[in-house]
């Protein structure tokens, strides 16, 4: 007997393509260079208990690709996606910012938020957007409304082609895992000299994400908020990425029921 053939993870039709998601067109931006790439995943599961993975692989990350979307997904509403946040892409990875209007901001965080979905099946364990969250932002190419993106400018350290993607189960509500295995995520990654920032939520709490924001230096691309994009003075230091990536993860385990 053959094995059925998995579901797209996002249109939910039968056969996955290998997608890369960072797709080919990145390499044209910035050239695949790092013998590496660093994969970091950690999850709080309903019982509180943490967990985490680090995975190594060799390559560029921007060659590795992940089984999860189909061909027709793929090569139709991904790729328009990706076109879309290109030119932005293009800028802001070499440092060069400028202040972006609303339609670029909606392109950057669609994108930052199709590259945390399809991210997260790296480790179905730390999958935190719900289906309805995929379609939403299939149907619409624009990030749901419990989605969070943000950027700042790096330089080159650490956190050059490294990611991590957080899922947690943060409480009120109680544990339904027909949704997801988690209900919450922190993503952090970079793109040349663009660190972004991805936080979603489906719990329910209260949260200054303004002040968050502020706190960490960081600009909010996503919802739209009326404020302007600037070039900040300088590059976050990797102390300062380091913040971004676990500072959020820290503050919600002290929230719901994880004890990191
Ligand atoms: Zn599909």
């Amino acid at each position: 007997m053959s094995r059925p053939q998995a579901l797209c993870g996002y249109c939910g039709k039968p056969g996955r393509s290998k997608e890369h998601h960072w797709g080919r067109w990145s390499r044209k931006l910035i050239p695949h260079r790092n013998p590496y790439a660093l994969h970091k995943l950690s999850g709080v599961n309903k019982e509180g208990n943490a967990y985490s993975s680090s995975k190594k692989r060799p390559g560029d990350m921007r060659d590795q690709s992940i089984k999860m979307p189909c061909r027709a997904c793929n090569m139709g509403w991904m790729k328009a996606v990706n076109e879309a946040a290109e030119p932005v892409l293009a800028r802001f990875s070499a440092g060069d910012w400028y202040e972006i209007n609303d339609e670029e901001k909606r392109a950057l965080a669609a994108w930052a938020t199709m590259f945390t979905m399809t991210y997260e099946y790296i480790d179905h364990a730390t999958i935190a957007a719900s289906q309805y969250e995929r379609d939403y932002v299939r149907e619409n190419a624009i990030p749901p409304e419990n989605w969070y993106v943000m950027i700042a400018l790096y330089d080159v350290g650490y956190w050059t082609d490294a990611t991590l993607h957080s899922g947690l189960w943060v409480t009120p509500p109680e544990y339904d895992p027909s949704l997801a295995p988690m209900n919450t995520q922190i993503t952090t990654s970079t793109f040349g000299k663009l660190l972004f920032h991805t936080f979603s939520t489906r719990a329910d709490f209260d949260m200054n994400v303004g002040e968050y924001a502020f706190r960490l230096g960081l600009q909010t691309v996503w919802p739209l908020n009326g404020t302007r994009i600037r070039k900040p003075d300088r590059p976050h230091t990797d102390a300062e990425a380091h913040l971004i990536a676990y500072g959020l993860k820290e503050t919600l385990s002290g929230i719901g029921s994880a004890d990191l």
